[in-house]
């Protein structure tokens, strides 16, 4: 998988994308990332990339030339890749779109900045517009540090565990139940006697119903679309009110 991220700032990924997973995942050929400067597409004299809008009002607006010309450079000749708008107007950034853009194997994402980009950017180069939450940032970049880590993560090989992503929250539309570790008593509070019993089968039912039951408790708005087995729905029917 490669990742095209245009920006204005390109030195404010670095160190997000340079440690852990991240790190490892781009060291082992599992991901590639390259963060290219808007600004060095604009070609006046002064290099500029924004303007005040049009109609007045605060803020400025970053123009569409050096956008078009520097998506244009770098993906010339490729085909079918998405590229996406960063903007708190996009559709929703959920596990399963993470997992829709695990499937390309190149991805554009442009970070915009200032009061936001010009309108043309959105209707005319984008192929998709992505929001990471219902609340607004000072830029994009931080939205495509977001999307990168998520969807790196659920790559092929990038984790050790394969199994763990499927395990995660939101991957089957529930919260993960809890995860203890050593000490097995920690200033008097034990783990859960059943994860110290070995009885994998068991350890597995416990922890199902722990996902229910922290969905149930913290997201009961997950359980109306997760997929539940007869079994789950005899476990939580025993917390409805009566
Ligand atoms: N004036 C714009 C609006 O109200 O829709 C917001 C502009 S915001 C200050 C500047 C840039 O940050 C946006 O162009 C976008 O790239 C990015 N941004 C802000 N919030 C975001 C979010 N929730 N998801 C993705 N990108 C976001």
């Amino acid at each position: 998988m490669h990742f095209d991220i245009f920006s204005l700032f390109p030195s404010m990924f670095r160190g997000p994308l340079e440690e852990s997973i991240l790190k490892r995942a781009q060291e082992r050929g599992y991901v590639s990332i390259a963060v290219h400067n808007i600004r060095d597409y604009a070609t006046d004299k002064h290099h500029i990339t924004d303007d005040a809008p049009y109609g007045g009002g605060g803020g400025m607006v970053m123009k569409p030339e050096p956008i078009f010309a520097a998506v244009e450079t770098v993906l010339a000749g490729e085909t079918g890749v998405p590229i996406i708008l960063l903007t708190p107007q996009g559709r929703l950034f959920t596990q399963a779109v993470a997992r829709e853009l695990a499937g390309y194997r190149r991805i554009a994402l442009i970070c915009g900045h200032y009061e936001g980009v010009d309108e043309r950017v959105g209707q005319y180069l984008a192929t998709d517009e992505i929001s990471i939450g219902d609340y607004v940032l000072t830029g994009g970049e931080l939205a495509a540090m977001v999307i990168v880590d998520a969807v790196t993560r659920l790559l092929p090989g990038v984790l050790g565990d394969p199994g763990a992503v499927l395990e995660d929250s939101h991957a089957d539309g529930l919260l993960e139940g809890p995860h203890y570790t050593r000490p097995a008593v920690f200033r008097g509070w034990a783990v859960p006697e059943i994860l110290l019993s070995g009885n994998h089968a068991a350890i597995a039912r416990w922890r199902r119903e722990q996902a229910l039951l922290r969905t149930l408790q913290r997201r009961p708005d997950l359980l109306a679309k997760a997929n539940l087995t007869p079994q789950d729905r005899q476990f939580l029917a025993k917390f409805e009110p009566s």
